[in-house]
């Protein structure tokens, strides 16, 4: 695939002529003689300006069959031998899209005594677990995790693969679908699955303005990436069925140039994305000293304080405690929303929430276009109202 270059009826003249065309400066005249440099960006401009000195060849690429891959498998990320929550999201999810075509649920897990997280894994959807369980493998080190899927990937050929966009999954879901030879969607915010088995995977683009629906026709399997509390795991199962099957880890498996000597843990820090009741703070803020004020509120109900990308970006608040397309996705029982528009690039990260109260001076906010309850108000007087009502609701009972 690329461009290709008629040299026969070239002149010095017509080189130059047709060098002009193109606006990066990628296409180079010597003579008569033409080459195209690296600055090139497959615009085309060329092929269409230049009466047919330079075309476009499509490589044909053999068309995959796609009755060879089947199944829905999901990487199960396991810590202190438990699988993380997002892989029991992703389990669920896969369980819904695998009902649909009839294909079955793959969980693959790698680490170090694996039997309780992978009948976890089948009491949360998957009809089978595949574990690569080697004392070698109980650090998450990327290369040889790498080659444990490669080989499921070669002998399950599973239709598509799910990871959880976690620290970890994100690094290793690119090198296995490259691996593979295939495309990798991230951060994926839903998933659909077609009757020929084309995964559509759908995510915000252009900063959140379109939602882009991405199908790998020619590819599989098809690779994804799945934020923590996008999707509803399964209520665990108290019947075990399924399989458990062991795969022999081969020294072929384990090689890495990467060796752990000591691990120190991070101190255990509160995730918004874990909290069931938030106080969101947006710009409605005027200085980070009235913070105090979502704070107290925050601190009668029970809840986390969050911020909308301003607040994070001008450090009133840790980046970690940022909602929206480029901080933390959330999915609480209760959020309250405090002077926050309500921006494609903000709710796309907490429209999930079960319950949704948003105070904002302006009628027109987009943010009450998702919120169960509107309070159109000033945030400094509403919010020491409700303070005041919560504090005396809670004396007279
Ligand atoms: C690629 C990309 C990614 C992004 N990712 C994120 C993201 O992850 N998270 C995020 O939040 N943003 C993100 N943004 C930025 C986003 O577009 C908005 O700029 C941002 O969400 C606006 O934050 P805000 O609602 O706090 O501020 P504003 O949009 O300025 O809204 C402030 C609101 O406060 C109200 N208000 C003002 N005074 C008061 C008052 N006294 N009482 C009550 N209400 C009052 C106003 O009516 C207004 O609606 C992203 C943008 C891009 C391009």
């Amino acid at each position: 695939m690329g461009l290709k270059i008629e040299t026969k009826n070239l002149t010095p003249a017509l080189a130059a002529e047709i060098a002009a065309i193109c606006p990066f400066g990628a296409i180079e005249a010597d003579g008569a003689k033409l080459s195209i440099n690296a600055a090139c960006k497959n615009c085309k401009l060329c092929v269409k300006k230049s009466n047919g000195v330079i075309t476009w060849e499509d490589e044909e690429k053999p068309a995959v069959d796609k009755s060879k891959f089947v199944g829905v498998a999901v990487f199960g990320e396991v810590r202190y031998g438990k699988l993380l929550p997002v892989t029991l999201e992703l389990l669920g999810k896969a369980r819904e899209l695998a009902d649909q075509i009839a294909h079955p649920v793959y969980a693959v897990l790698i680490g170090e005594n694996l039997k309780g997280a992978a009948e976890d894994a089948l009491r949360h959807g998957a009809d089978k677990a595949y574990c690569y369980d080697h004392e070698q493998l109980k650090y998450r080190t990327v290369v040889p995790f790498t080659a444990c899927i490669k080989d499921f990937i070669d002998t399950v050929k599973p239709s598509s693969v799910l990871f959880g966009a976690t620290n970890f999954g994100r690094s290793l879901a690119p090198r296995v679908a490259a691996r593979c030879g295939a495309g990798l969607t991230a951060d994926c915010t839903m998933l659909e699955m077609k009757e020929n088995t084309d995964l559509v995977q759908i995510r915000p683009a252009f900063g959140g303005n379109i939602m882009a629906r991405i199908v790998s026709p020619q590819a599989r399997p098809q690779f994804c990436t799945v934020r923590y509390k996008t999707f509803d795991a399964l209520p665990r199962s108290e019947e075990l069925t399924g399989e458990v099957v062991n795969v022999t880890v081969t020294d072929a498996m384990l090689q890495s140039g990467t060796e752990v000597l000591s691990v120190a843990e991070k101190p255990k820090e509160v995730d918004i994305s874990d909290a069931d009741v938030i106080v969101a703070c947006g710009r409605g803020f005027q200085k980070k000293e009235d913070l105090a004020l979502a704070q107290e509120l925050a601190d009668l109900i029970g809840a986390q304080v969050a911020c909308s990308r301003p607040l994070a970006e001008s450090g009133w608040m840790d980046a970690k405690h940022q909602i929206g397309l480029s901080g933390r996705t959330v999915k609480p029982k209760l959020i309250i929303t405090l002077g926050i528009s309500g921006t494609v690039q903000f709710t796309a990260g907490m429209k999930a929430s079960d319950f949704i109260v948003a105070i904002n001076a302006d009628p027109d906010a987009s943010i009450f276009e998702v919120a169960h309850v509107g309070v159109v108000g000033d945030l400094y007087e509403v919010v020491p109202k409700l303070i005041e009502k919560i504090k005396e609701g809670r004396e007279n009972v």
